[in-house]
């Protein structure tokens, strides 16, 4: 201690006198430059002891104290490191030996039992205690900084363990001799050791002899090169193999020796088998793009190929490797190619889409199609990356598209020429002559097929070449008949029986020849030509044959008229001469009846033959439904009552008009009642009703007879349709009183219509005549009835070649009381006229030499015959007859067999500017 620093003294003690024996004691004992702090108590001596200031410069002399004991007080001083804040000399009373030690123990540095106080001892123990607490001091600091670098390392190793055990990878450290001193946890989890047992085991306890040896080769090389290596390692667990990337390297000491191979493992197991995964998905992609018929090709950016399928080569002719690294235009594709390419490359980089080619490449197999899609391909960032071309040859396609395409189009061809064909049958079988026929089949047959020119010719029966030829012409002016230019194609038409009955020709086919198919279309056009001219000369045939009946009924009407004319003068002559009587009389009624009959089926003839013929007139007037009913019943009432039949009339009370022929809707009705009265047993009920129902007349004749039977009821209307012949009828027929109403009814606009229950059930049958329209006034009846005959007789000349006729007519004009003078050709009459001077002359037509018409034009030409009154009387009945002979000059026509009232009428209205007295 330097002399100049001043020691203070923290002199601590209850006896003040106590305290002053020892400073006096130890002024005396030492040269020190004390500075003296007294303390009474234990309290305020460690307060004392706390002050500030260097503590080496301190001392406390710890006397004995009333608030605490020496132990206490150290108690109290030591601090964390068990030492006092300063030196510390404990005196205690008598010679301290016992309670020195435990005061040492206790943190004094030193003690003076008051027995031992002297100035030296005292100094000398302030001096050691200066002494021992300095060195106590540095001890404590040493061990304080020893404490906190041991804490320091177990910290580090704390935290490098709960690094390495953090780690995922497998962290370990091996000595020299292989032995495992290091690991962490994730190692011993996975080989399934505790850190005891992992702590000095080896690989070889660890994986076994074969793994061992691996991992060792690889500790091998670091020793030997004390260098971090990289190596794959491979255990196994569980027979399994664990791959692992180790990282190895040396742990070297402070002198610079390697004493360790530390390494860190990750498991690269699920990582390999990714990339073994990738690798095979790559290979099956390969397979893929080699395999694949399309062609798959990658550009980058720079539109180069990094990329091109096997399929390229089929395309190209070269191999794939050929296109890497290069642009389709450095490869030196076609210009149109290389543009295709490159510009959807392009716009698939720039617009992000796919983009759709077509193009055509001139393989070296020839020319091909192809169609494809350029695709961007995103990477992880979004950005595009590449584009992938897929392109797929479509020239297969293409062409099975043409043969469908051209199939259709074929087909659509047949589809029309076969709805030509059928247009041109249906024309040629609607034609129902031989000309037509041809002029369907000659035009038909040059459209269908296109040619220049067609002719056909048809020969009738085998006799050679017919007048007809129907030809067209299409581009050029070629007389028909000289042979046509270019390729001809002609085919026969045949008959049934096999005969040629002509010959169709085209000329100039629309492409040059003319093919099989065209040869077989006219052959199917000439085969349904032939039909239709079969048919057509059939059709003519049998018009012949229907035309040949009509006539023949025609006449058979007129010349059954003849022999009826005289038999009818000559009963009417037998009535008038009032001689018959009794049963003579009744047989000249019977024959009336009889005659009366056959005269009306003789009319009925010849109507219904007019009728097919179309040569019946209707005289159309306004007339009532009221008025033919009457003229029908006045001719019916008679077989109605003489067959004992009631007769029940409803009938509409006000007039009903309708536009009509009087006579022939008489006929009708009349017709219809006849029947009702025929097909009725006697005594049987008739009902004849008449009204108007809605725009029609309708007029309905019911009978109670013996019915129609259901098949029968469709055919009573044909021509000599009759129900059963064998019926015994009273009045017979010939089954064309039905035929002829229906014609009649129909020329009115009407229909009729039969009903029946079945046989004996009764019949009705319902005619249907429309309403004449409202305006107008009933036109006078037409047969208002003939004029009162008059009384007023003539000179009348009869002539008329059948002898009979004739005579029997005037002796019936005679009884009239007419004088009569009879001739039997038309000279004769002309002969007997000028002399005799007739009032009337009766001129039958059909007259051998002179007809009856050139007579009646002789007399006309005559001025003197002016007043004569010239009466046609001639089997020929038709409107035609009767314009005819009104052309001729006749006066009036009556139909053979004249009816004596018939002729008294015409009689009647001979001309009046006759003199009376000639
Ligand atoms: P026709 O009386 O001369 O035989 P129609 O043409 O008048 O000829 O009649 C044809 C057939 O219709 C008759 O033969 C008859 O069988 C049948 N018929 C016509 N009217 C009647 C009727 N009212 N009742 C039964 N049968 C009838």
């Amino acid at each position: 201690m330097k002399n100049s620093d001043v020691l203070r003294v923290l002199l601590a003690g209850s006896s003040a006198g106590d305290r002053q024996w020892i400073i006096e004691l130890l002024k005396s004992g030492s040269s020190w430059r004390c500075e003296f702090i007294e303390s009474d108590s234990g309290e305020s001596a460690l307060q004392q002891v706390q002050a500030p200031g260097d503590p080496g410069e301190r001392i406390l002399l710890a006397a004995p104290l009333a608030d605490m004991d020496a132990m206490r007080l150290l108690d109290r001083l030591l601090d964390m490191q068990g030492i006092t804040p300063c030196p510390v000399v404990v005196i205690t009373p008598g010679n301290g030996l016992e309670l020195g030690p435990v005061l040492l123990r206790a943190g004094a540095q030193d003690y003076i039992g008051e027995e031992w106080l002297s100035p030296y001892v005292l100094a000398r123990a302030v001096d050691n205690a200066r002494v021992r607490w300095a060195m106590e001091r540095d001890l404590s600091a040493r061990d304080d900084a020893l404490q906190r670098s041991e804490a320091f390392a177990r910290g580090v190793q704390r935290l490098t363990q709960t690094i390495i055990d953090g780690a995922g990878a497998l962290v370990f450290a091996k000595d020299l001799e292989g032995r495992y001193f290091l690991t962490n946890r994730a190692w011993r989890e996975r080989v399934g050791l505790s850190e005891q047992q992992a702590t000095g085991i080896t690989d070889e306890a660890v994986y076994g002899a074969q793994v061992a040896q691996d991992l060792r080769r690889n500790d091998e090389q670091v020793l030997s090169s004390g260098r971090l290596i990289v190596a794959e390692e491979t255990t196994y667990q569980q027979g399994r193999p664990v791959h692992y990337l180790s990282s190895k390297f040396p742990l070297v000491d402070e002198a610079g020796r390697t004493y360790a191979v530390c390494g860190v493992s990750t498991d690269v197991t699920s990582l390999k088998q990714a990339q073994a995964a990738l690798q095979a998905r790559e290979r099956e992609l390969q397979t893929l793009a080699d395999n694949t018929p399309d062609i798959l090709t990658r550009f980058d950016r720079e539109l180069r190929h990094v990329f091109v399928s096997a399929a390229i080569e089929r395309m190209t002719g070269r191999a794939p490797q050929a296109f890497i690294g290069r642009t389709p235009r450095e490869l030196g594709l076609p210009a149109d190619l290389s543009d295709c390419w490159e510009n959807a490359v392009r716009a698939a980089f720039h617009a992000g889409q796919a983009q759709t080619v077509e193009f055509s490449y001139q393989s070296p197999g020839g020319l091909r199609h192809f169609s494809g899609r350029f695709v961007p391909e995103f990477g992880p960032e979004g950005a595009i990356e590449h584009v992938l071309g897929v392109l797929h040859d479509d020239t297969e396609q293409k062409r099975a598209e043409q043969d469908i395409n051209r199939l259709l189009e074929e087909e659509r061809h047949y589809t029309r020429l076969l709805a030509r064909m059928a247009q041109a049958s249906r024309k040629m079988h609607a034609s129902l002559s031989a000309d037509e026929i041809a002029q369907v089949l000659t035009q038909q047959a040059r459209e269908i097929l296109g040619a220049r020119r067609a002719v056909t010719r048809l020969t009738l029966e085998g006799t050679g070449a017919r007048t007809l030829q129907a030809v067209a012409l299409a581009d050029d002016a070629h007389p028909a008949d000289l042979p046509p230019p270019g390729t001809l194609l002609t085919v026969p038409l045949t008959g049934q029986g096999g005969q040629q009955i002509g010959i169709v020709q085209l000329a100039g086919g629309p492409y040059g020849d003319f093919t099989a198919e065209d040869r077989a279309v006219l052959m199917q056009l000439a085969a349904i030509a032939s039909t239709g001219l079969e048919n057509a000369r059939l059709v003519a045939s049998l018009r012949e044959a229907d035309h040949r009946k009509d006539e023949f009924l025609a006449t058979l009407a007129h010349e059954l008229r003849n022999p009826l004319a005289p038999i009818r003068n000559g009963l009417e002559i037998l009535r008038r001469s009032g001689q018959l009587t009794g049963p003579a009389a009744r047989a000249r009624d019977m024959m009336e009846r009889q005659l009366a009959h056959m005269v009306r089926l003789v009319d009925d003839l010849l109507d219904v033959s007019r009728i097919s013929r179309g040569k019946v007139d209707l005289r159309l007037a306004r007339i009532t439904l009221q008025a033919v009913l009457d003229n029908a019943l006045e001719s019916s009432r008679p077989a109605i009552e003489g067959s004992g039949h009631s007769l029940v009339l409803h009938l509409a009370t006000e007039p009903v008009w309708i536009e009509g022929d009087l006579t022939r809707l008489a006929q009708v009705v009349s017709n219809l009642l006849n029947n009702a009265a025929k097909y009725t047993p006697a005594g049987g009920r008739i009902e004849l009703s008449a009204q108007v129902e809605g725009t029609h007349a309708v007029i309905r004749v019911t009978d109670n007879g013996t019915g129609i039977c259901a098949d029968m009821l469709p055919r009573v209307f044909d021509l000599f349709a009759q129900v059963d012949r064998t019926l015994e009828r009273s009045q017979g027929g010939l089954g064309i009183g039905l035929s002829l109403v229906k014609k009649l009814v129909e020329l009115h606009g009407g229909d009729i219509r039969a009903e029946s229950a079945g046989l004996s059930q009764g019949s009705r049958f319902t005619v249907r005549l429309p309403l004449a329209g409202p305006e107008g006034q009933p036109p006078p009846c037409l047969e208002s009835g003939p004029g009162a005959p008059s009384a007023t007789t003539c000179r009348v000349l009869v002539c008329d070649d059948n002898v009979d006729g004739a005579e029997s007519l005037s002796l019936m004009l005679g009884l009239l009381g007419h004088e009569v003078r009879t001739v039997h050709d038309g000279a004769q009459a002309l002969d007997a006229v000028g002399p005799w001077r007739p009032d009337v002359v009766l001129l039958d037509i059909g007259l051998p030499g002179l007809s009856g018409y050139d007579v009646a034009q002789r007399l006309r030409a005559d001025p003197a015959m002016a007043g004569v009154l010239l009466v046609a009387v001639t089997g020929w009945g038709t409107e035609d007859d009767q314009r005819r002979s009104a052309r001729a000059g006749f006066d009036h026509h009556l139909t053979k067999p004249v009816e004596a009232a018939a002729l008294e009428a015409v009689l009647a209205r001979r001309k009046p500017d006759r003199p009376e007295a000639d």
